[in-house]
């Protein structure tokens, strides 16, 4: 589903457009003209990522040019299918520094599968499948798309090792903000064992910092003008000291 000359959605459960998998986050696809990168892509529960890429080839994309999988954070409903888009795709992939040894292990506890499991989020027979990570990425790093230029900023707090990316050189700035900040101000706190609230506020104070027009959530609706607003809006809260409506 084409949203700009730059931004397909080619991805989403319940919490999205539902054209995937029911438990897949936002799956966005960017156009940097000469090439595609390819964010976070779902669960990847039985041929969910075959309908992702049929939802790339109806939008009049190949995937085979495709040569990034940008993984923000190591959640389960952003990068089951991060091994198997590796695979099919051939291509590059990106995590941050923290978070790229726990998805080359496919390690259970530290992305909270087994949390995730016990409170009936996930079927109990899903395993992690361990994805190579060719690219760690940290604060300040950037990568080019085609024309688009990504820069990195370690956005932790949601859980650790979490990335957002201001990304220019398209039809209009956007923050990927993946689960940090959502529309109307909300955020996503967890009881699992990384989610961090006092680095949540410095995270968003942080990209408060940015100029963008868009914001790419990790679920929910998408604002492709006057993104920064739900940003300000959960720093206003954090600013008093007190903690943004979260989602659930
Ligand atoms: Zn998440």
């Amino acid at each position: 589903m084409k949203l700009t000359p730059t931004v397909h959605v080619v991805g989403g459960g319940r919490f999205g457009f539902g054209i995937s998998g029911a438990l897949d986050c936002h799956v966005y696809l960017l156009n940097g003209g000469s090439e595609l990168a390819l964010v976070d892509p779902g669960l990847g529960l039985a041929h969910d990522f075959d309908t992702i890429l049929e939802n790339i080839r109806a939008d009049g994309l190949d995937p085979k040019r495709i040569r990034k999988l940008i993984l923000t954070h190591y959640h389960c409903d952003h990068i089951g299918a991060a091994a198997e888009a590796q695979k099919r795709l051939d291509v590059e992939v990106f995590a941050s520094t923290l978070a790229a040894p726990v998805i080359r292990s496919g390690d259970e506890r530290a992305v909270s599968l087994d949390v995730a499991k016990a409170a009936g989020f996930y079927p109990p027979d899903f395993v992690l499948p361990p994805c190579p990570v060719d690219v760690e990425v940290r604060e300040g790093d950037t990568l080019t798309v085609g024309e688009l230029r990504w820069t990195a900023y370690e956005t932790p707090g949601h859980c650790d090792g979490h990335l957002s990316f201001h990304i220019s050189g398209g039809d209009r700035v956007y923050l990927l903000g993946a689960d940090l900040v959502f529309w109307g101000g909300r955020i996503l706190l967890q009881t699992i064992h990384d989610c961090r609230i006092d680095a949540y506020s410095q995270s968003v104070f942080k990209v408060e910092k940015l100029d963008f027009d868009a914001l790419l959530p990790g679920h929910l609706q998408i604002s492709l003008g006057g993104g920064k607003e739900h940003v300000t809006k959960a720093a206003e809260s954090f600013r008093q000291l007190g903690v943004p409506p979260n989602l659930m």
